[in-house]
């Protein structure tokens, strides 16, 4: 088996796997899984097409053996494929993973906080775009109330999780003008909020580079209201910028994929819920390994093909980004994970 760390074209080397567990979702965030393209007639895989536990337990293995660190499992949305808990207490045990999260859109947290604390999670990503109930429901296109998502983030509190993240993807003239009350709700609430720019993910969400708010706005918008302070980044490779409130409120942070993009330390492989390997978001075409788990391969073919794919990456999509590229052929994200 391959147990030596890999290095990609660029010399970054294979640190973190997101782990898509699911192509199904019960929002339609407009940016994400617009309605009139996953309504009811969209075609969702079926249940044996999913990597089993088992299955994402021993690539995970591998990566880990390549020198993979960190795992994050998301979706679509991770937290309607059942029994989750069950995967997440199987990779804790996988040696070299040193670090496991999980990104959620929130609504189902009342249920199962405690199950995944109790399983070793201790990393938690909540997405919340706005704490405006319209402009909630309007970027989520959901049944469910913003109420319900408030009161996920409040079961993670009470079963452990800290500190608690939440993510929200600005989109001018939809959410922008709520950029410091969910600031504030940060503060209130003592959750690290971050604001990530709108990106053109896939093919569906008809991305405009007008409809960003570039994250230098958005510091702004927020020192003026509570003043912020630079943080010096966790580790290398950290995607966030990371600001503390001079009041000592806390921390709140940017994420600035489309105006800073951070291709150049990129680190990171994702898993579809299929199996296939994307080594980067913005990838067309993802490499089948199912197929190997699948068909007997031994580790070692699957440690070379893992490491085979690493070796070649070139990726660096957001710096080359322009309009035109937007409107190529991508990925969904809901398919491989944010
Ligand atoms: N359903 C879970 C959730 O929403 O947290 C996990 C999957 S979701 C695809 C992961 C993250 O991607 C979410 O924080 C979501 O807001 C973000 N995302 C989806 N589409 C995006 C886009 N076009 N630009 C920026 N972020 C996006
Ligand atoms: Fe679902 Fe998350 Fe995509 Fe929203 S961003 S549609 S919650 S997968
Ligand atoms: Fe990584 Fe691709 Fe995003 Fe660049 S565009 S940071 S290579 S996932």
């Amino acid at each position: 088996m391959g147990d030596l760390p890999v290095v990609d074209q660029y010399q970054r080397p294979l640190r973190d796997l997101r782990v898509s567990v699911t192509d199904r979702c019960n929002f339609r965030c407009r940016y994400c899984m617009p309605r009139e393209l996953f309504g009811p007639d969209h075609a969702f895989l079926d249940r044996e097409e999913l990597l089993t536990f088992e299955e994402i337990t021993r690539v995970v293995r591998i990566a880990a053996g390549l020198g993979a660190r960190k795992i994050r499992l998301t979706g679509g949305e991770p937290l309607v494929r059942r029994d989750l808990p069950t995967l997440v207490a199987m990779l804790t045990e996988v040696d070299g993973i040193e670090d496991i999260g999980l990104t959620t859109n929130g609504s189902l947290l009342r249920a199962q906080a405690p199950a995944l604390y109790e399983a070793g999670l201790r990393r938690l990503t909540i997405s919340l775009d706005s704490i405006d109930e319209n402009v909630f429901t309007a970027m989520a296109d959901t049944p469910i109330p913003l109420r319900q998502v408030l009161d996920g983030i409040a079961a993670a509190a009470e079963a452990g999780f800290d500190p608690i993240k939440v993510n929200a993807v600005v989109k001018r003239g939809v959410n922008d003008d709520g950029i410091v009350d969910l600031a504030r709700f940060g503060r209130e609430h003592g959750v690290i909020v971050r604001f990530i720019e709108y990106m053109d993910v896939g093919t569906t969400n008809g991305w405009r580079l007008d409809e960003v708010v570039p994250s230098r706005q958005v510091v702004e918008l927020i020192h003026e209201a509570f003043p912020i302070e630079p943080v010096d980044p966790a580790y290398t490779g950290e995607v966030a910028d990371r600001w503390r409130y001079l009041d000592g409120g806390g921390e709140v942070g940017v994420i600035s994929s489309v105006t800073e993009p951070f291709c150049a330390t990129c680190t990171r492989a994702r898993l579809s819920a299929v199996g296939e390997v994307y080594t980067c978001l913005f990838g067309a075409q993802g490499y089948d390994l199912r197929s190997l788990l699948r068909g007997g391969a031994s580790d070692e073919e699957l440690a070379d093909a893992l490491a085979g794919l690493w070796r070649v990456r070139t990726d660096r999509y957001s710096e080359l980004r322009t309009e035109e590229t937007a409107q190529q052929q991508k990925v969904e994200m809901s398919y491989i994970g944010g």
